[in-house]
């Protein structure tokens, strides 16, 4: 098992620090872990977006984030867990810079590119779902995955995250989606990112896999790369789901992963793991 994607209490909105993680790790049989905190949030969003103080690290915990990742590792190693230094960077337009500018400080081996708001709105922020009263449901998910796409482009990341995060509190469009699927998987392909099995979709109202099934084998024929991230925000999430989506990734035709070490990809077959 290996899981690309968990969050400690430094974002503010999650539970479990850096030793936890890594024994909750060591026994679910996680061979591979990557600690990708939130990336802090642009000033710009700070100032701008209502509840952002607990969406992220704290700018100043930055360095101890980092230093804390890296000397868990020895540890790690000898339960058994590779740890990867990580972090989920906010990747709409206005934090681009902002990103860019700590993604070149600092040795992280994976990136992950989120949409986690469009304009100042957390669309999936539990406490603001009213929002989405006011929005064409086909007009918001056009919005979310053009924006999606314009990130994947930014050349940020190494993996777009809980791709189709739009659907969590099952506000889903009426019409068929295929060709939504089908034209992101393709914007997706030509980036050459990654994309995520996120698990965390399975514990919230949508109640399944980010992304959907048919999206996973649009992203399959458009020749994309997967990793598996469980997003725990909790110890006992670690590895949440995993059965769930290597059945997901057998059914869409995937016969391999990938993982990020230094911000290179390597490819690790299903059956290895
Ligand atoms: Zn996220
Ligand atoms: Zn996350």
């Amino acid at each position: 098992m290996i899981d690309l994607h968990v969050h400690t209490w430094r974002c503010r909105h999650a539970e479990g620090d850096v030793a936890e993680y890594v024994a909750a790790a060591a026994s679910a049989g996680i061979r591979v872990l990557a600690f990708t905190e939130h990336l802090p949030l642009a000033p710009a969003l700070i100032d701008a977006v209502p509840g952002a103080a607990g969406y992220a690290m704290p700018a100043d915990e930055l360095d101890l984030y980092v230093a804390e990742v890296l000397e868990v590792r020895a540890a790690a190693a000898d339960l058994g867990v590779e740890v990867l230094l990580g972090i989920e960077a906010d990747l709409v337009p206005v934090a681009v810079d902002h990103a860019r500018e700590i993604l070149a400080r600092y040795p992280f081996d994976v990136v992950l590119g989120s949409i986690h708001l469009i304009d100042d709105w957390a669309f999936d922020d539990p406490e603001r779902t009213a929002t989405y009263a006011d929005w064409s449901i086909a007009e918001l998910w056009e919005r979310y995955f053009a924006d999606l796409a314009t990130a994947a482009r930014t050349g940020c990341a190494d993996v777009v995250a809980h791709v189709d995060l739009i659907k969590k509190f099952r506000h889903v469009p009426d019409a068929p989606l295929g060709g939504l699927y089908r034209s992101t998987a393709a914007a997706i392909a030509e980036t050459g990112l990654a994309v995520e099995v996120n698990t965390a979709g399975l514990r919230k109202p949508c109640a399944e896999l980010y992304p959907a099934l048919d999206f996973l084998k649009e992203l399959n024929r458009a020749g994309v790369p997967v990793t598996v991230g469980s997003d725990a925000h909790a110890p006992g999430e670690v590895g949440a789901g995993w059965r769930e989506a290597r059945e997901a990734l057998e059914a869409a035709g995937y016969r391999s992963l990938v993982v990020f070490r230094q911000r290179q990809a390597e490819e690790v077959a299903l059956d290895a793991l």
